[in-house]
C-alpha cells in the first residue's frame, strides 16, 4: 500500500491551492474594491469561465443553490408551476424550485449513469411543467440528446444542474454549446472552489441581463437612484471569491486529465470485485471531470451500507453514503410536495430507491492520487465487501 510518513494512505488534500490563489487574493485586496460593482475580478472570472465552456454569458453568484434558484426564476418558475427533478440528487435541486413557490416533481434516474431518465420525465409533464432539471451526477452528463428533443417538442426549457460538471462534454460539445441554461457550484468540495460560490450559464443575452438585475436586488446596471425595477435578492459574488476561482480554473484541465486517467483503472478494479458495480458512463459523454468515484453494492440495506461506509473511513478512505432520495427527506415536504405519498413516489422511482440504500462515493481527490492508490482503494473495498 502507498502510505505516507504518518502511515496513512497517500490521498491528495482538497482543495488544492498555491501561488496563483495567493496572488489572486492579494490582487483583490489591493484593488481596494471588494465587491463586483467596484472591482474587476468577478467580471474577469465570468469572462474566463464563459470562454472555458464556449458560452456567451455567465453570471457569477453566491452559491450553487442560488444559481439554480435564479436560473429557475428567469425561466418563469413560480407559484402554480412544476419543475421535474431527479429523485436522486442533492436537495438543492428541489429546494431551489420550492423556494420560488413551485412544486418539485421527482422522477427516477438511469441505473447506469444515475442521471435523470428521459422516459420518466416525459411521463410527468403536465400543463404546469415550467422546467426540466437534469442533474449531471458526479460529472456524468444526463442524456442531453433525448432531453433536448423533449424540450424542443414541448417548449419546456432544460436547466442543467451542473454543480458536478465543470468541464464535462457531450459529443465533443462543451456545456455552453448545449443551448440550455446551466448552474454551477463552487462549494468547498466541488471541482473548483472558493469555499462557496456559484455561476449560471445563459445561452441568451436577455436571460443574462434579467438574471443580472435580479441577482442585485432588482437594480438595473449602473442605477444610482434606487430604481429596483424587478424583485430579487442579493446573490452577488464578492471579489475575493472570484480571484480564487480564476486560479482554480487554471488548474481544472490538468486535474480532469489526471482523474480521466485514474478512473478507468479504478472502474476496472472495482468491477472485478464480486457484488460491486461502479457508476457507468454514456459513451456520448466524451469528457468527464469525475466529481466523486461512485459505486453500488446492490442488495445492501441502508443500515449495512452505512456500516460499510464507516469501515471504509476507518481504513482511511474519504467515503460517504450517497444522497438520500429527495422525497425521503422531511424538508422536501415542508413547503408542499407533489400530490403523492412517499410510497407512491418510491414505487415510481425504483432505481433511486435502490441507490438510496446501496450506493457509496469516494471524494474526487482520490482520483488525483497515484495508480498505486487505485489498487489500494480496490483492495480495501474488496476486503470490506468480503466481510458483509
Ligand atoms: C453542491 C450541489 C448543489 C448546490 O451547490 P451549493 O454551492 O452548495 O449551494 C446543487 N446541486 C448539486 C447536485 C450539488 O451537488
Amino acid at each position: 500500500m502507498s502510505k505516507n510518513s504518518r502511515g496513512v494512505l497517500d490521498i491528495p488534500a482538497w482543495p488544492q491551492f498555491g501561488d496563483a490563489e495567493r496572488a489572486g487574493l492579494l490582487r483583490a485586496l489591493e484593488q481596494g474594491q471588494w465587491w463586483r460593482m467596484g472591482g474587476s475580478e468577478v467580471d474577469s472570472f465570468e469572462r474566463e469561465f464563459a470562454e472555458y465552456h464556449n458560452a456567451e454569458h455567465i453570471l457569477a453568484v453566491t452559491n450553487g443553490t442560488h444559481a439554480l434558484e435564479l436560473a429557475l426564476q428567469v425561466l418563469g418558475v413560480g407559484p402554480g408551476t412544476e419543475v421535474i427533478v431527479p429523485a436522486f440528487t442533492f436537495i438543492s435541486s428541489s429546494q431551489a424550485a420550492q423556494r420560488l413557490g413551485a412544486v418539485a416533481v421527482p422522477v427516477d434516474v438511469d441505473p447506469v449513469t444515475y442521471c435523470i431518465d428521459p422516459v420518466a420525465v416525459e411521463e410527468r409533464i403536465t400543463s404546469r411543467t415550467r422546467a426540466i432539471m437534469p442533474v449531471h451526477m458526479a460529472g456524468r452528463l444526463a442524456d442531453m440528446d433525448a432531453l433536448g428533443k423533449i424540450s424542443t417538442n414541448t417548449g419546456i426549457p432544460l436547466i442543467q444542474d451542473a454543480a458536478h460538471a465543470q468541464g464535462s462534454e457531450w459529443n465533443g460539445k462543451k456545456l455552453g454549446e448545449l443551448d440550455s441554461v446551466a448552474a454551477f457550484s463552487f462549494q468547498n468540495g466541488k471541482l473548483m472552489t472558493a469555499g462557496e460560490g456559484g455561476a449560471v450559464l445563459f445561452p441568451k443575452g436577455e436571460q443574462y441581463e434579467a438574471a443580472f438585475v435580479r441577482h442585485s436586488c432588482g437594480r438595473p446596471r449602473g442605477d444610482l437612484r434606487y430604481l429596483h425595477a424587478t424583485s430579487g435578492s442579493n446573490f452577488r459574488m464578492n471579489e475575493f471569491s472570484a480571484s480564487v476561482l480564476r486560479a482554480q480554473l487554471s488548474r481544472l484541465d490538468s486535474q480532469i486529465e489526471t482523474r480521466e486517467e485514474r478512473w478507468p483503472l479504478l472502474h476496472r478494479l472495482l468491477s472485478e470485485i464480486d457484488g460491486v458495480i461502479p457508476q457507468g458512463r454514456d459513451e456520448r459523454n466524451n469528457r468527464n471531470p469525475h466529481y466523486m468515484a461512485m459505486f453500488r453494492v446492490p442488495g445492501l440495506t441502508e443500515e449495512r451500507r452505512n456500516e460499510m461506509v464507516a469501515t471504509l473511513v476507518e481504513r482511511g478512505l474519504p467515503a460517504f453514503a450517497a444522497f438520500r432520495a429527495i422525497y425521503r427527506c422531511d424538508g422536501f415536504w415542508e413547503t408542499g410536495g407533489p400530490d403523492e405519498t412517499v410510497e407512491e413516489l418510491a414505487r415510481r422511482c425504483p432505481v433511486s430507491e435502490a441507490i438510496n440504500n446501496d450506493a457509496i462515493w469516494l471524494h474526487h481527490r482520490t482520483l488525483l492520487g497515484s495508480e498505486q492508490l487505485m489498487h489500494d482503494i480496490a483492495e480495501i473495498v474488496a476486503d470490506v465487501v468480503a466481510t458483509l
